[in-house]
């Protein structure tokens, strides 16, 4: 059986853009369905279009529940509790397509001679676009718009073997940047691409295992951590254990976690490669206050995800830390509205400044990231409408000026504020008093290691797997 509770909608375009998404997974835990539901709440930063759980019911069959929203729009726990199942997988997905599909929510199930599979996938393919093209000369009718969907055709067409030997035989002939989780009825699957861009973890709870895109998620159920997948390695968990294998194809150049991860994405409080990273962003913040001082009466941040850092700045710079903005918590991301005039609306219903704090006072604004720059621009609007005196924007990150092919969503090249600014020009459009960004060099040490270490394509273009000219540049 294999049910699908809600109808289709949206419109067949080819993906041309990332997709950023969190995956869960558990194995041989009698509350499979109900850990996975709190393990999504726990990614629902990763993404906030669709959702979806696919369980486990007996040695034959999966059942899958899906929809677009946000985890607690889609799922009635009443009805987790009684799913049972011993094996589940989920997904959280934000789509940057502009147009949300529920075609494309996951996980992806499909039957593969008579095994069904549940694919859930973080990451975005160079190669998809190619694939896909051949696979559909060569007869093959896709469902979705989704890079997942050619994993599932690429391991059909391997004519025979095991579940395991299928999905290796299939990830042999993709590229990119990608966390999978596979749930069989006879085994769970979890994957990592070669260079390790996107993250994917494991952990153990009550004898069985937990996957998860970030160790946020373990915590959130209970779960003891116990290692991160390795780049390229294929972990195979079933009822008599786990057991690992590598990706034949080994990276051509470095490994390569995203650097975004710890700049932007991830929780605060997950680890990432052992390090914590809130405390990672805290370091970047004081890095940036040793290299790009300024005098001032106060430091901010831009909730959320730039508290950490803001918190180092004000530490290292001996400027008060004071809550300059209040994040409106029920208005959900603004990066993605098509138009920038709606970007601006979305900002101003997001954050409101706390006159008092501002008024007649120099504040440093410390943000994670200037990517098209709305949200600085309208942010320094909102301040200097409440007052603020001079307005020193530092950002914990270098100028944005590549587009990410690997699963994060940065618009393309014409559109990325800093692609063809220098710092002087882009301070002068959004209108600060003055504009410094964080090194490379120095976000990359605050992260435990150095450039090499990590992909950092969106700040230098240096791109780990090289892109397939598939993609809108
Ligand atoms: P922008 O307004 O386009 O300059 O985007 C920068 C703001 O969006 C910063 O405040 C970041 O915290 C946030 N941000 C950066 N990257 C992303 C992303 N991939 N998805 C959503 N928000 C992001």
């Amino acid at each position: 059986m294999m049910e699908l509770t809600d109808g289709w909608s949206g419109l067949l375009r080819r993906s041309t853009l990332s997709e950023e998404c969190g995956v869960f997974g558990v194995w041989g835990h009698p509350d499979a369905g109900l850990l996975t539901h709190y393990g999504l709440y726990a990614l629902q930063h990763r993404g906030q279009e669709s959702a979806g759980i696919a369980v486990r019911v007996d040695e034959q069959d999966l059942r899958l529940r899906s929809g677009m929203g946000l985890v607690s729009e889609v799922f009635d726990p009443e009805d987790m509790k009684n799913l049972g199942g011993r094996a589940a997988v989920g997904h959280v997905r934000y789509s940057t397509t502009g147009e949300p599909s529920m075609r494309n929510a996951q996980p992806l199930c499909v039957r593969l001679q008579s095994t069904l599979w549940a694919l859930a996938h973080n990451g975005n393919l160079v190669n998809a676009g190619s694939l896909r093209s051949r696979l559909e000369e060569e007869g093959s009718i896709f469902q979705t718009t989704s890079d997942t969907e050619v994993i599932a055709h690429l391991a059909a067409r391997v004519g025979s073997g095991t579940a395991r030997h299928r999905l290796e035989t299939a990830l042999g002939q993709i590229r990119g940047g990608y966390a999978l989780v596979v749930l069989t009825p006879d085994e769970l699957m979890c994957v990592r691409d070669p260079h390790g861009i996107r993250p994917l973890c494991l952990g153990r709870l009550d004898g069985g295992w937990v996957a998860a895109s970030e160790s946020c998620a373990l915590d959130t159920v209970g779960a003891e951590f116990v290692r991160e997948v390795e780049p390229g390695e294929i972990v195979h968990i079933d009822d008599s254990g786990m057991t690992s294998s590598f990706l034949g194809q080994r990276p051509s150049r470095r490994a390569g976690l995203c650097i975004f991860e710890y700049i932007y994405f991830a929780r605060p409080d997950s680890n990432l490669a052992g390090l914590n990273v809130h405390q990672v962003r805290k370091q970047m913040g004081r890095y940036l206050a040793v290299d790009s001082s300024v005098q001032a009466d106060v430091v901010s941040g831009v909730p959320d995800s730039s508290l950490s850092a803001a918190s180092g700045y004000a530490e290292q710079a001996q400027i008060p830390y004071e809550m300059g903005l209040v994040r409106n918590r029920y208005v959900g991301r603004t990066f993605i509205q098509p138009q920038d005039s709606l970007r601006q609306l979305g900002v101003k219903l997001k954050f409101n400044p706390l006159r008092k704090v501002v008024q007649d006072r120099s504040v440093v604004l410390v943000d994670d990231s200037i990517v098209r720059g709305t949200t600085c621009r309208t942010l320094i609007g909102l301040l200097r409408t409440a007052g603020a005196g001079e307005i020193h924007i530092r950002i914990s990150s270098p100028p944005y000026q590549y587009p990410c092919y690997y699963g994060i969503d940065t618009s393309r090249p014409g559109e990325l504020i800093a692609a063809d600014r220098s710092a002087d020009e882009v301070r002068d459009l959004i209108g600060a008093d003055s504009l410094s960004y964080l090194s490379v060099d120095r976000v990359a040490q605050a992260a435990g290691g150095d450039v090499a270490d990590f992909c950092t394509a969106c700040f230098d273009g240096e791109y780990i797997v090289p892109p397939q000219g598939e993609h809108d540049a």
